[in-house]
């Protein structure tokens, strides 16, 4: 996913350091002093050591004037007590109308071919803030390899991983859903085993409005009538956070023999223009990595409100519209998700706390698709603003959330998507390769990626197989403290290897000179790219004057900018400095775009004066009901805290 800087707060849980190895704070150290079990998922109630899914049949009724799901999904799994007398699913404000198991698992012989299905007894147990509510069901001990079991059941409209637009909310005249599961929202629209260490294939029937269409992570059919019935296969077995739904006013068109782009009918030729280099990607990608495995690879670009920037939901990406910038100049995050369909979704975080494994491995292979389609400037321009974010975010997260292995018990996993998994494991990565030379580290990237497909892996599993496939190969180049330091030491090692772009040099000179008066706002940057502009946006001084903000806005027309990333550097310096002429547009922003990373840090520079303060308070009333549940989640304790207890209140 493509999501850092929320600017969610962190639990203020003081981090008692307990077990100090070669100078770190250990993170087995926690604020319970008890160890961390490497594997262990603590954000499920799965029994998955007694029950593991296999299969999910869904046969779901999708309301978009209710915002409801009426659902029955049924799950296979494998048995592998057979004294276990109960199966315990995760589920999250979910009404459970009725559970049955099938009844050859019951009646063994006897069952005719006709399948029966009997009623189990169920209970919901009492619901935790942060995982929901255990969905617990009595099954009879069983020597058999495989159970099956069928849950009837309703969602609410404040599901956390269900967004529903009214037409007015989309770029059509027609209501529109979609999902956004990880990390635990799967289980606000489906009762599973909601864990990252589990993996199912799936299947889906989904009944809607005629007229709209469904797509889901999974094969599709763009050429299937919109008649309001939908079948889905998906042959690969994925985790539950990477199973998807949308429906909606969907168009497609093709951008190569395995791509192509899925939008609203309105915005589905700019975006087929924009992201015309996926095929090249996915052949880039194949070529350093080893083969893509996921048959096609398609981009669903949402409405505005998406709260993320990509989702890598597997065959199908879903994409913010705020990357569609006309000019091709913001679409790494499609090669960022593209990547996850190596890192993430071949080779899975097993828990949350793992969460580097498949990010920073993801920002790296990125990195190297970027540099390969767009360039090796175009790429090191971004690794060099990326580096910056994570400097400004390190200034704001404790000690013990600045480590790749995050401690997250008793805490929301949304909190593990800051910019360290993100940049700071992508610089761990760019430093065994600068230590190994970029011919054996990707020789060793390839090997990986064979060796864990479609396996969900720790930390600690990493690490062996780095160890003997790398550390050990090639000895006496990195040692295992050198490892654990990256892993478990808060801020950048003193031994990473910093990214530097040439590029940015003239932006430097430019900054100092218009600053000292010396160059006229005019002549700055005639052909510079999207990521100069942001490098000398981002690195102007706090505080300008006035006449300085007008003379750039005029020369610049950078209040009327259509590019989101440059708008967002922008606004910020907008607010700093008061810069009214702009307000109307801030407004109009944060109205228009639901994406946490653009809007989050702008309430949070508007909530620094009480006339931002003011000013946020009344745009957040109006933009609220447009947002997505995770956008109004992160933004209610900082903009309205009130606002959080409002009945309309997404389920977090
Ligand atoms: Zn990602």
């Amino acid at each position: 996913m493509l999501r850092s800087r929320t600017g969610l707060c962190v639990a203020a849980l003081a981090l008692a350091c307990t077990t100090l190895t070669a100078g770190l704070c250990a993170s087995a150290a926690t604020p319970l002093g008890g160890a961390i079990e490497p594997g262990f998922d603590y954000h499920s109630f799965a029994n998955v050591d007694q029950f593991r899914m296999t299969h999910i049949e869904m046969d779901l009724q999708v309301d978009l004037d209710n915002k409801v799901i009426d659902g029955v999904v049924a799950l296979e799994l494998q048995r592998l007590d057979p004294r276990a007398t109960q199966l315990v699913l995760d589920t999250k404000g979910l009404t459970i109308n009725d559970v049955s198991q099938k009844a050859t698992d019951v009646l063994g012989a006897t069952a005719k071919s006709q399948t029966v299905w009997v009623s189990r007894p169920f209970h919901l147990e009492k619901p935790d803030p942060i995982l929901g509510s255990a969905l617990v069901i009595d099954l009879p001990p069983s020597r058999k390899a495989v159970e099956s079991v069928k849950i009837e059941y309703l969602t609410v409209p404040t599901a956390a991983a269900l967004q529903w637009l009214t037409p007015k909310q989309t770029g059509g005249h027609k209501a529109f859903l979609y999902t956004q599961s990880e990390p635990i929202g799967a289980r606000t629209w489906i009762p599973l085993q909601d864990t990252p260490q589990v993996r199912a294939t799936y299947t889906a029937t989904i009944h809607t409005d005629r007229g709209v269409r469904a797509v889901m992570s999974a094969e599709n059919d763009p050429k299937h009538k919109a008649n309001g019935d939908y079948t889905f296969v998906m042959p690969q077995a994925v985790p539950s956070y990477l199973i998807a739904l949308a429906v909606g006013d969907i168009a497609f068109k093709e951008t190569g023999p395995r791509t192509g782009v899925y939008a609203e009918k309105s915005m589905v030729g700019a975006a087929a223009k924009e992201f015309a280099d996926t095929e090249s990607m996915v052949a880039t990608g194949e070529k350093l990595f080893g083969p893509y495995r996921w048959s096609r690879y398609d981009i669903l670009v949402l409405p505005p409100s998406f709260p993320v920037g990509g989702m890598e939901n597997p065959r199908l990406s879903f994409i913010t519209p705020t990357v569609i910038a006309g000019d091709k100049s913001l679409v790494s995050v499609i090669a960022h998700e593209l990547a996850h369909s190596w890192s993430g979704n071949l080779v899975t975080n097993a828990t949350w706390r793992d969460v580097w494994l498949n990010e920073g491995f993801t920002v790296f292979l990125e990195s190297r698709i970027t540099a390969a389609v767009y360039g090796e400037q175009r790429e090191s321009m971004e690794a060099v603003l990326g580096l910056q974010a994570l400097r400004e975010n390190l200034a704001t997260l404790e000690p013990k959330d600045q480590v790749l292995a995050i401690d997250l018990r008793d805490r929301d996993p949304d909190l593990a998507f800051s910019d360290v998994p993100y940049q700071k494991g992508r610089l761990f990565l760019s430093y065994l390769q600068s230590k190994f030379g970029r011919e054996r580290f990707d020789a060793f990237l390839h090997a990986y990626f064979d060796h864990f497909a479609f396996k969900s892996i720790s930390t600690e599993q990493f690490n062996e197989y780095l160890q003997a496939n790398l550390l050990d190969r090639f000895p006496g180049i990195v040692t295992r403290d050198q490892v654990l330091n990256w892993e478990h030491a808060p801020g950048i090692p003193a031994d990473a290897v910093l990214p530097t772009s040439s590029a940015f040099g003239p932006v430097d000179e430019a900054r100092t000179a218009w600053l000292a008066g010396s160059l006229a706002a005019k002549k700055i940057g005639p052909d510079w790219v999207t990521q100069q502009w942001l490098y000398f946006l981002n690195n102007l001084p706090a505080a300008l004057e006035p006449r300085q903000l007008a003379d750039l806005d005029e020369a610049r027309g950078l209040t009327r900018s259509q590019n989101a990333e440059i708008e967002h550097s922008w606004l910020k310096i907008v607010i700093r400095n008061n810069y009214q002429p702009s307000y109307p547009r801030l407004e109009e922003y944060l109205k228009s775009i639901g994406r946490r990373k653009l809007i989050v840090p702008l309430y949070a520079e508007l909530m620094k004066t009480p006339s931002g303060t003011a000013f946020a308070k009344r745009v957040y009333a109006k933009a609220r009901p447009g947002y997505h549940p995770d956008t109004a989640a992160a933004l209610d304790p900082m903009v309205d805290p009130d606002a959080a207890n409002a009945p309309d209140t997404p389920l977090r």
